[in-house]
């Protein structure tokens, strides 16, 4: 490690509804830890909910996890895309499908990005309980650019019933 390295605070959110949701997400946060430059902080229990968007699936398990990074956005996007691959995520299938593992981006430290490949903080933040309720265990003062203190963010009264699993 070089004496200037900066370690960046960054939140992940974890999903999954297929092949055994809370093992897959538990696995995925496993593999948070290795990846390079990154440091596994802090991992939420595991919530359940039902999915959003109109496509009949299983139910989704959700967590978040914070961790410490010296990578950049897009490095960590990448490495989070290759825990997707790793654990059997098909790329190209409809967004909002059911799928094996999604790791979202939510906040990498206080910055806004808006590129093609990667919205930081991540857009669907402030309407996903999976997201807040999760969040809001493991980092209630956190403050999310855009969006404020994430204990005083309301929670969604239209999303369908989310419960803590685990
Ligand atoms: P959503 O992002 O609404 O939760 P999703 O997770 O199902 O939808 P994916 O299919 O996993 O969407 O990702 C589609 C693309 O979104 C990725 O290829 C990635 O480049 C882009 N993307 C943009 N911002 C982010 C982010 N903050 N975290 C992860 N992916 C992002
Ligand atoms: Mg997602
Ligand atoms: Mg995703």
């Amino acid at each position: 490690m070089t004496p200037d390295q900066h370690w960046y605070p960054a939140y992940v959110g974890i999903g999954s509804n297929l092949q055994g949701p809370s093992r897959q997400v538990e696995a995925a946060a496993a593999l948070l830890a290795e990846v390079p430059g990154t440091r596994l902080v802090a991992v939420s229990s595991l919530y359940r909910s039902a999915a959003f968007g109109g496509v009949e699936q299983p139910d989704f398990v959700n967590a978040v996890a914070a961790i410490l990074t010296t990578l950049s956005p897009a490095a960590l996007l990448q490495g989070l895309q290759a825990i997707e691959t790793r654990q059997g995520r098909e790329r190209g299938a409809a967004r909002w499908g059911p799928r094996v593992i999604d790791l979202d981006l939510l906040v990498y430290s206080r910055e806004k990005i808006d590129s093609p490949e990667l919205t930081v903080p991540h857009p669907g933040i402030g309407e996903r309980n999976f997201v807040l309720l999760p969040l809001g265990e493991i980092a209630p003062d956190l403050v999310i650019p855009g969006l404020g203190r994430v204990a005083d963010i309301p929670v969604n009264m239209n999303e369908p019933g989310i419960s803590r699993i685990a």
